[in-house]
């Protein structure tokens, strides 16, 4: 890796990452990109916001960085030439995505001079999957570059990482990303923890949740079920779970409109094949926006249930990052032992297990509050009053 390089746009936005940009930069300027690269870093890293600077740069005239049609079309990922693809199987990458992925490296690009492919889960590539990606990787068309992405180098196959250029990206403390989070945005440093916490530490989606109404009052929302839990029926927790499906539609209805709009713009560009392949790959982007939606929820709560389990350790130097629900967290974490704490900790990563294998988000935030209500109410002491 190249030391104390200077960093071109558009990687001088990389939150914390400047030895990943000064690579990422001087690959650019070196004009003969690899053709496979591999982003591995803990979740929160930047590793998202790295592959849109570098499709941005490989796909945009100017080199990227600006706020030309290119480069937005990439950051709004609706660039007919930069592929985001997320596994489609509940265990991986099916075999047919990835043959459609390498019938469509043959063809010419459709507006720039490159096409970028990004395979955001290079951990979830086995079988066959990944030996039709590693015959492409042996003899890759020219005009192509492939990003993977994963969290853990050695969660990846052998064999590909050995076919790709390894970037490694650095856990980002959380002091630097509440610091990162507050020069993006302007937030307080209290409104940047509680960003991060609700959004799996990562500093990109933080700032997203930071500029957004809608997601901001999820959380309040999802904050206000869990406390209410505690004296909740039967009846309302199930309420309380299609209210938050409902909350969950605002989020959404922007990034639909967003969408749309990005549609409308592209028809008079686009043929029919290709206006159908982006019309198929917003669809997947809203699926997946979905889920990220419902990881909040759920992220909002396991730092909830942080918060009660912070509060019982005096000793112990973390915050808790709920502040402006402190009041209710304090008097429940008076009468939630730390066990049932660890079990209502396990019952959210459960929840989210079952989302990844294609249970209903509604089935799976009922059985969710349902075990959190139980080990809220399943006190050392009498219930607290209202
Ligand atoms: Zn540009």
């Amino acid at each position: 890796m190249p030391h104390d390089q200077p960093i071109d746009p558009p990687f001088n936005d990389l939150t914390g990452q400047d030895r990943v940009a000064q690579f990422l930069t001087a690959v650019i300027r070196s004009g003969t990109p690899a053709h496979a690269y591999l982003f591995a870093g803990p979740l929160g890293s930047g590793k998202t916001e790295a592959t849109r600077a570098f499709a941005q740069a490989l796909l945009c005239e100017q080199g990227g960085g600006d706020a030309c049609d290119t480069c937005l079309r990439v950051a709004h990922a609706t660039h007919p030439d930069f592929h985001i693809v997320p596994p489609l199987g509940a265990a991986g990458y099916l075999a047919e995505q990835i043959q459609e992925i390498i019938a469509s490296a043959q063809k010419a690009p459709v507006r720039a001079h490159r096409k970028v492919y990004l395979l955001t889960r290079g951990d979830l590539l086995s079988g066959h999957a990944a030996n039709a990606l590693l015959k492409t990787l042996e003899e890759p068309p020219t005009d192509t570059v492939f990003v993977l992405m994963a969290r853990n180098r050695d969660a990846v196959l052998e064999t590909l990482v050995s076919r790709c250029q390894v970037l490694p990206f650095r856990r980002i403390p959380e002091d630097e990303a509440i610091a990162l989070v507050v020069a993006k945005t302007g937030a307080a440093p209290e409104d940047a923890r509680i960003a991060l916490a609700a959004t799996g530490g990562s500093v990109f989606y933080a700032e997203q949740f930071t500029r957004s109404e809608e997601r901001r009052n999820l959380r309040i929302a999802t904050l206000e079920v869990l406390e209410q839990l505690v004296h909740a029926d039967d009846a309302s927790v199930l309420d309380s779970a299609k209210l938050l499906i409902v909350k969950m539609r605002a989020p959404l209805d922007v990034v639909k409109m967003e969408q749309q709009r990005q549609l409308e713009q592209s028809r008079d560009f686009l043929s029919a094949g290709n206006l159908s392949r982006l019309e198929t790959q917003l669809r997947r982007e809203l699926t997946s926006r979905e889920r990220e939606t419902i990881g909040e929820i759920l992220d909002v709560s396991s730092a909830w249930i942080r918060d009660l389990m912070v509060l019982q350790m005096p000793m112990s130097s973390e915050r808790p990052v709920n502040v402006d629900f402190l009041t209710n967290i304090k008097k429940l974490a008076e009468h939630m032992p730390l066990d049932s704490c660890v079990r209502a900790l396990d019952a959210v990563s459960e929840a989210r297990r079952q989302i990844q294998y294609n249970v209903s988000l509604q089935l799976a935030l009922e059985v969710m509050l349902f075990s959190l209500r139980k080990e809220l109410t399943d006190t050392r002491g009498p219930a607290p009053s209202e």
